[in-house]
């Protein structure tokens, strides 16, 4: 049972369900503050601090500007909270796009995790999937580049281990590896779904972004997303706020039929 669980960070999304992509509208969603990074999620386990993904805003910028408005904006909300990014001890990474693992440089001490598939369980997809197009695969060359090579090898887990007293939950499709992770806290079930569910308003069309590279296409998104539905309460989306699963019982009943 973990002791405590807060979404420090509600991410942002550039674009969200029936929105216009156009170049004009982005600029105008990044002036109003949409920097389109991930929800930072924290759990108390057993005396130890865990985060599950760090944010990263304005993803493709990498210049010292961004890099440090990142790390203002995260001390500000870590203080927020009396915590420091040294009391990190572990940091679960639902999958390897920048706006998830960007700030993985201002943690000194923590652990890295993040989840490997059984190559057997799922090598239908493994057989039609470009593996080298996966981040995960060159994570020494990602973890220089993004200076987090100090908390390198990153431990892989499986569906049989647990992460901060969570249920590994695999949701592929978002990516080859793609991994929510399944909370029971309150006596309710929380799924911080990564970008399994990169919103409410993609969740409330049961719709999936599909703007990514790497994305294995709708069909196994859905999926993924249809798995998340049918067993959580609530779902912490990757990006903006958490929400009631206001239609785990309609598909349940549907299941059924
Ligand atoms: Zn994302």
């Amino acid at each position: 049972m973990i002791d405590d669980l807060k979404i420090l960070k509600f991410g942002s999304l550039n674009i969200e369900f029936g929105e216009n992509p156009s170049i004009s509208m982005l600029k105008i969603n990044k002036a109003l503050g949409r920097f389109g990074d991930s929800s930072i999620t924290y759990i108390k386990y057993k005396g130890n601090n865990y985060i599950i993904d760090t944010g990263f805003a304005n993803e493709i910028d990498i210049s010292d500007k961004n890099l440090t408005f990142n790390e203002r904006s995260l001390k500000n909300i870590f203080n927020q909270y009396d915590l420091t990014f040294n009391d990190i001890d572990g940091i679960f990474i639902t999958h390897w796009h920048t706006d998830h693992f960007g700030n993985l440089r201002l943690f000194p001490n923590a652990k890295i995790y993040s989840f490997l598939p059984d190559k057997e369980i799922y090598s239908e997809i493994f057989n039609n999937y470009d593996l080298s197009r996966d981040f995960s695969l060159n994570i020494d060359r990602i973890a220089e580049f993004y200076n987090f090579s100090h908390l390198l090898p990153v431990i892989f887990l499986n569906e049989k281990d647990e992460f901060a007293g969570c249920r590994i939950f695999p949701t592929l499709g978002h990516t080859l590896l793609h991994c929510s992770l399944l909370i029971e806290y309150l006596k309710v079930k929380i799924i911080v779904a990564g970008d399994a569910i990169v919103s409410q308003s993609y969740f409330d069309h049961d719709e999936i972004w599909q703007y990514n590279s790497g994305n294995l296409g709708k069909e196994a998104c859905i999926k993924s997303m249809h798995k998340i539905t049918s067993i959580a309460d609530y779902i912490i989306p990757g990006h903006g706020h958490p929400f009631q699963n206001y239609k785990k019982r309609y598909i349940n009943i549907n299941n059924k039929k």
